[in-house]
């Protein structure tokens, strides 16, 4: 048993707070309670919840003083997409667009230390699914939306958040939004919250902050071969699963040809400054002379780097044959590929059609989107590197290019520039989005409220 007195001390310990931690704002501790608040909500696919999550922000809207005709939920099956409009005077042009999801990656409690869709704060961290990817920046654009009408500030354009409800899925909401509420998403550029951000170095110091401007597109191609098959006491040397392994063999040794764009070279010549040895070398070298074969060469035998001087396939997952005694009458891979920014689908899989040869088959499934790099603004890039040093000053902003994909893919695709320009900075053992045990810095969060604040006024202040 616990003694009496001892447990009074313990809870004059946990109600004081903490005399290195500063406390909060009002603003900060606003925004931490709904990022509390969102991570409760399992918005991962198949759970139904983003509608809940969603009445949860509307109300937020609503209460603030944003009138029930700003506030857009737009339905789409068991999810939807949520768009609220900051009206602006107008006088400094077309509105801006602040994009983040309102879903996550699945977790399943069993596998983690601590509960998921609970935001526990421990050792300086914010853990939780979502923490990262991405409900920090929908906490931190609602909470400065909040604080900004508050305060009674009017923008000088339309600031439009648009949340949507299944990117780390199918990324439906997104389509849907561009194909048929085009009109409500009428913009100069979109800022993405789940895109771009700063890393740390381990020992805390800031490396780079990087504004993302293009994105591989994703794209999944199916090869198949096809046979008559028959008994397998008979075996001929035509046979669906040896000629698919050919083809595969062909696919693994193809090299796609060595491609760079503007941002491509602006991140290497930024980053060549702070990588180290070989590595950073091979960054300066690409720069400066993007056919440096000795550049090209190290680059690509890294797979961090190797996707973003070219397109890259591989081979992800395999069928085959119906019985274990019968020849096979098919047999079908996978190719999932990474394609650079500019080239088209079908480029992709003609290439792979003329790499493997007749007698393959080769089909795009799905529906995949290209798009091309969004030029770099001076006057966002500007703006972004005045809020990023607010918080680290002089640290480097460097344009960036994604070798994953987001919906933000969707919007380029839709003539829309757009930025992935995140608040958050981060050193790479942190990054955990989509895995265990996803956190986030504590100060991480209150940065990069304080900096959305900043820029959003910045951008359309006066
Ligand atoms: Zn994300």
């Amino acid at each position: 048993m616990q003694k009496p007195w001892l447990g009074a001390l313990f809870a004059v310990a946990i109600a004081l707070p903490c005399a290195a931690a500063p406390a909060l704002t009002p603003e900060q501790a606003r925004a931490r309670a709904i990022y509390a608040k969102l991570i409760s909500y399992k918005t991962s696919v198949g759970e139904g919840q983003v509608p809940k999550m969603t009445d949860y922000l509307v109300g937020l809207f609503r209460d603030a003083g944003f009138p029930q005709s700003d506030i857009h939920v737009l339905p789409l099956g068991e999810t939807n997409s949520l768009v609220v409009r900051y009206r602006g005077d107008g006088s400094g042009g077309k509105p801006i667009l602040l994009m983040a999801h309102m879903d996550v990656v699945a977790a399943d409690r069993k596998d983690w230390t601590r509960d998921p869709f609970k935001l526990i704060e421990e050792n300086g961290y914010f853990f939780g699914r979502g923490t990262s990817d991405v409900k920090d920046g929908v906490a931190t654009l609602s909470a400065t939306f909040l604080r900004l009408k508050a305060e009674g500030f009017v923008p000088t354009r339309d600031l439009v958040i648009v949340f949507t409800g299944d990117e780390e899925t199918e990324m439906a909401t997104t389509q849907d939004l561009v194909d048929h509420h085009r009109a409500l998403l009428d913009a100069d550029y979109a800022l993405n919250a789940d895109g771009g951000g700063g890393t740390l170095e381990e020992n805390g110091t800031p490396r780079i902050y990087s504004i993302q401007t293009a994105e591989k597109a994703y794209a999944d191609f199916e090869l198949t071969v096809h046979n008559p098959g028959g008994h397998s006491s008979w075996p001929r040397p035509d046979n669906a699963i040896y000629q698919l392994a050919d083809a595969l063999k062909k696919v693994q040794a193809y090299r796609f040809p060595t491609m760079w764009n503007d941002t491509t070279l602006a991140e290497f010549t930024a980053e060549g400054k702070v990588a180290p040895g070989e590595l950073g070398a091979a960054m300066r070298a690409f720069a400066k002379n993007p056919r440096d074969e000795a550049a090209v060469e190290a680059l690509t035998r890294d797979s961090s780097q190797i996707g973003r001087i070219r397109t890259t396939c591989v081979a992800t997952m395999l069928r085959g044959g119906h019985a274990k005694n019968a020849l096979p009458q098919s047999a079908t891979a996978n190719i999932n590929c990474r394609i650079f920014p500019g080239v088209a689908i079908d480029q992709v899989r003609q290439t792979l059609q003329d790499v493997v040869g007749k007698g393959v088959e080769v089909v795009t499934t799905g529906h995949p989107t290209a798009s091309d790099p969004s030029p770099l603004r001076p006057d966002v890039m500007a703006a972004v590197a005045r809020a990023v040093h607010t918080i680290h000053p002089g640290v480097q902003v460097v344009p960036n290019q994604a070798s994953g994909a987001s919906d933000g893919l969707y919007f380029r695709a839709a003539g829309i520039p757009t930025y992935g320009v995140g608040g958050m900075f981060i050193k790479d053992s942190d990054s955990l989005a989509h895995g265990l045990n996803e956190r986030v810095p504590v100060q991480g969060f209150y940065d990069g409220l304080g900096y959305w604040y900043v820029l959003l006024k910045d951008l359309a202040g006066r």
